[in-house]
């Protein structure tokens, strides 16, 4: 009797190491064996089999264990699902799988009653954030709960994905949540100091790549945690100097995403993505005026210097914005067909900012015909010979390509100027550019 009992723990054992460390063959003989035991867990923190394969990112023993109708929901002693795990460890495959076997995204654990989505955002894998947001999007979730609901969904101290996202330094987690409508002034009820928004975490964690994140979705450095600080304190509390220049009330305000943007429809991913980029680097810019003279100097960033010379070199056969007349066109209007450079759209977008007087939201306009812009696209790279042919069309703005001649030796720190100086239209009237609207949409906001 006690031998057989040792001979069936032997076995456990044998599986829960076999599943570990990926033996496939072991696993399958042993379960062979004694089907049973593919419902044992581990002694103390009652991990199932699928529990060890979720973590270790042993997608073929975890596909193995499913077809076997094991149930994807099986939680441990914390309560935690597979599903958990995985986001956990970033096993993006056997998280896909795990849903795929329709494993519930709306799962709780009892340490803090936290979901699949908090552990994605907390250990910073923004694939498996990814991928639970759109699984979130098709699945009944969406129906029962409301997709926005699930993004902003809290855990026992009142920590939404976005705050642990932001306390933990994961920059593309807060990017992904924000897009997906996490609410960028949430206040936490008990997590970090009571009252902490999104930025105020930022601040304690000390990520400028955060920080800036939420800056330019419109965080507000003015928000008070329940104690009355502003982030600008946080960070200084926890000698992040860089992090508080940038959230000094005094220092300049950063750019954000300007909402005429959000109107647009179908603003295409592409597009919206290099506008984002357009954005990101022109608060760059902002910041290293901030920080110069400052002990700080920013730590070499993502910033890609490089790629941006890449582009202006390869693009130097293609057209130069008519409004700008230093960047690349590389965004087209439609349904016009107008095309302008990122920084000057996003400065076109920025100076078109809803009068709060009328909150009335028009969307912007194109600045060379005036028609309302439908969709922005990323614009069309043509190479010499088609543009050569088309020279003779004077209603286009290639007609300018001959003003291309400028160099763009100093593009690298000047390249933002435009938008960092806010006056990028401040020189169509000497470029004998009569064609551009000339009403003021874009002036100043007050
Ligand atoms: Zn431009
Ligand atoms: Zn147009």
């Amino acid at each position: 009797m006690g031998q057989g009992l040792s001979c069936a723990a032997t076995q456990e054992h044998g599986l829960f190491s076999a599943v570990q460390s990926g033996d496939l063959d072991t696993v399958k003989a042993v379960l062979e064996r004694d089907p049973s035991l593919m419902h044992q867990t581990t002694a103390y923190d009652r991990q199932s089999a699928l529990h060890i394969a979720a973590a270790n990112g042993r997608i073929e023993i975890l596909s193995m264990l499913l077809e076997g109708s094991m149930d994807p929901d099986v939680v441990n002693r914390h309560k935690q699902t597979p599903l958990m795990l995985a986001a956990m460890h970033g096993k993006i495959a056997c998280l896909k799988k795990l849903i795929e076997a329709g494993a519930n995204i709306l799962k709780f654990d009892s340490l803090h009653e936290r979901t699949c989505l908090h552990y994605a955002a907390y250990y910073g894998h923004s694939d498996c954030l990814q991928a639970v947001l759109s699984a979130a999007q098709s699945s009944p979730v969406a129906v029962s709960w409301g997709y926005a609901r699930f993004v902003n969904i809290r855990d026992d101290r009142g920590a939404a994905p976005l705050h642990l996202a932001a306390r933990q330094r994961r920059p593309q987690c807060v990017r992904i949540l924000l897009d997906n409508g996490a609410l960028v002034c949430a206040s936490t009820g008990g997590y970090g100091c009571p009252g902490s928004t999104p930025l105020h975490l930022a601040a304690r964690g000390g990520s400028l790549d955060c920080i800036r994140e939420l800056l330019a979705w419109g965080a507000d450095r003015f928000q008070r945690d329940a104690s009355g600080r502003i982030p600008y304190l946080v960070a200084l509390k926890h000698k992040h100097g860089a992090c508080a220049a940038l959230l000094n009330p005094s220092s300049a305000e950063p750019l954000v995403w300007p909402s005429p943007l959000k109107f647009i429809s179908e603003l295409n991913q592409e597009a919206k993505a290099l506008l984002e980029r357009a954005l990101m680097e022109a608060n760059k810019e902002r910041e290293k005026k901030i920080l110069k003279g400052t002990a700080y100097s920013l730590p070499s960033p993502s910033h890609s210097d490089s790629g941006a010379d890449d582009n202006i070199s390869e693009a130097s056969d293609t057209e130069l914005c008519c409004i700008c007349f230093e960047q690349v066109c590389t965004i087209e209007v439609q349904d016009c067909g107008h095309q302008m450079c990122a920084q000057c759209t996003l400065a076109l977008c920025c100076h078109n900012k809803p009068n709060p007087a009328t909150a009335c939201i028009n969307p912007p306009v194109c600045p060379f015909c005036r028609s309302s812009i439908v969709r922005l696209v990323i614009a069309k790279v043509k190479d010499c010979e088609d543009a050569d042919q088309e020279i003779g069309d004077i209603g286009s703005p290639k007609m300018r390509k001959a003003r291309r001649s400028r160099n763009f030796s100093n593009e690298g720190s000047s390249s933002f100027k435009g938008l960092s100086a806010m006056s990028p239209f401040g020189k169509m009237g000497g470029r004998g550019s009569g064609r551009l609207a000339t009403e003021n949409e874009w002036v100043d906001k007050p």
